[in-house]
């Protein structure tokens, strides 16, 4: 058994200073397709990450080699890093990038997975699955559940020790129906919504199968719904697309690292210069933005990012004006900008980089039946079905599942295909109503870095509606 704190004191003399972090994970598959049995896997991952300082630079090893003498490979490896790279830095660091915090987190759930069997989350869904059997024109009915138990420990020599456990479930339902040609898919966005920090309480049969049958109802609904229109008109945008939109151009344009320029050639750079901090009116004066981890139950809160750094809510962009963008202590010192705690790694295998955690939207003062009564004529989209954006996070389009149309402030009808296109900027000036009430959603699956980093992000927002949008039909 490795005991960091010991482990910490026999290497913390051999450098300026050290760090370890052990991440440990486990993560579980459960997929229903068509009630049978598609995947069913589990799979462990347990590993330490060494950091060191030389010569004002960091070195890293990380290693799933857990003996002493595995240990004391990877901290001579992170040294020689140090060493060798430390000519060659392009900023210089010390131990104030790596504060000293203690504290522990651990995600709020009301029911422990473990009470929970394997056997009951599959009979859910089954059953998810064949509560959307509504019609031979179903040909696809799929109920998936991720399940990921994470702890991250963390000690160094200048007195950090940090313990955060995270409960994890990502659920996703899907339904694909299918007559004459036409093929139409409803789903919890594939994945990439429903994931929350949460406990058993996630696998609530009787909601579970409501919304399984709401989503084949839907699918069913758009094989004979009209084509969306190629016209300028409102947008009105539901929170599970909402998520992706400020994700896409609002989360990763702010993030420090883009800025100056280290992602230029993997994600991707940004628009965003550091001059606009202060002064860039990125949206209408009803756009709040904040980096909030103190959101319960979504997935990316947290107390500390991996430097230390003790995580509070921030505002990026208050009544549209940009403030403050998505940066360590590292980027912070490297602009002279203030940033955020979101300096992150994805396991114990990588390096913590400047990473979204939650990005949310501030509630505004509409109700959203007042917000579709405004409207003379515009299109309501939910659940993200495509996304594209250029390397700068400038241009941009986005595909939705499901829409209505709305016509003289009414819902009329539904329609397929619905898609918009716009620009970040000109886009958020035409915020013109954000409503008081908003959902959290969460993804699994950001990627970013060199090598890849995939991690957690959660953003909670409201409906917002925009004017003289671009929408088409697919
Ligand atoms: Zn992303």
């Amino acid at each position: 058994m490795l005991d960091l704190h010991k482990t910490l004191n026999s290497l913390k003399d051999q450098a300026e200073w050290v760090g370890l972090r052990r991440v440990k994970e486990t993560t579980t598959y459960r997929t229903f397709r068509d009630e049978k049995p598609d995947r069913n896997s589990i799979s462990s991952d347990d590993g330490l990450m060494i950091e060191v300082l030389c010569n004002g630079h960091f070195g890293y090893a990380g290693t799933s080699d857990l003996t002493s003498s595995g240990v004391q490979r990877a901290f001579k490896k992170a040294l020689l890093m140090a060493k060798t790279a430390s000519p060659f830095a392009a900023a210089s660091f010390t131990t104030e990038h790596r504060p000293p915090q203690q504290g522990r987190f651990e995600s709020p759930a009301l029911q422990s997975l473990d009470t929970l069997s394997v056997r009951e989350v599959s009979d859910i869904l089954c059953e998810a699955t064949k509560a959307m059997n509504l019609s031979h024109k179903m040909i696809s009915r799929s109920a998936t559940a991720m399940i990921i138990d994470t702890e991250f420990t963390s000690v160094s020599s200048s007195g950090a020790d940090i313990f955060q456990k995270f409960s994890i479930v990502n659920t996703d339902l899907s339904g694909t129906a299918m007559e004459s040609g036409e093929t139409q898919t409803r789903s919890e966005n594939g994945g990439l919504a429903r994931c929350f920090q949460i406990g058993a309480e996630v696998f609530n049969r009787n909601e579970i199968l409501d919304r399984s049958r709401k989503i084949a109802e839907e699918a069913l609904e758009l094989l004979t719904a009209e084509n969306c229109p190629d016209e300028t008109m409102d947008l009105l945008l539901a929170p599970d697309q909402m998520n992706l939109q400020v994700h896409e151009s609002v989360g990763h344009p702010l993030e420090y690292d883009r800025i100056l320029g280290d992602e230029r050639n993997f994600a991707g750079w940004s628009f965003v210069e550091p001059k606009d901090f202060g002064q860039l009116r990125y949206g209408s004066p009803l756009m709040t933005i904040t980096f909030d981890p103190t959101i319960p139950e979504s997935v990316a809160s947290y107390a500390f990012d991996d430097s230390g750094c003790k995580a509070t809510k921030e505002f990026l962009i208050k009544d549209g004006i940009l403030l403050r963008g998505l940066g360590g202590l590292e980027s912070q010192s490297r602009l002279n900008l203030p940033g955020v705690a979101n300096f992150r790694s994805s396991s114990w295998n990588r390096a913590p980089i400047d990473r979204m955690a939650n990005i949310n939207l501030e509630p505004g003062s509409s109700r959203l039946e007042d917000m579709i009564a405004s409207v003379d004529r515009g299109v309501f989209m939910m659940s993200n079905k495509s996304w594209s954006i250029d390397d700068y996070r400038n241009k941009f389009q986005f595909g939705c599942e499901y829409a209505k149309l709305i016509e003289n402030g009414k819902i009329t009808k539904t329609l397929k295909n619905p898609n918009y296109r716009g620009t970040t900027i000109k886009f958020w000036n035409n915020l013109k109503a954000v409503s008081q009430n908003r959902e959290t959603f969460g993804t699994p699956y950001c990627g970013k870095g060199e090598p890849s980093q995939v991690i957690r992000v959660g953003h909670t927002t409201p409906y917002c509606l925009f004017q003289n949008i671009e929408v088409f039909g697919a």
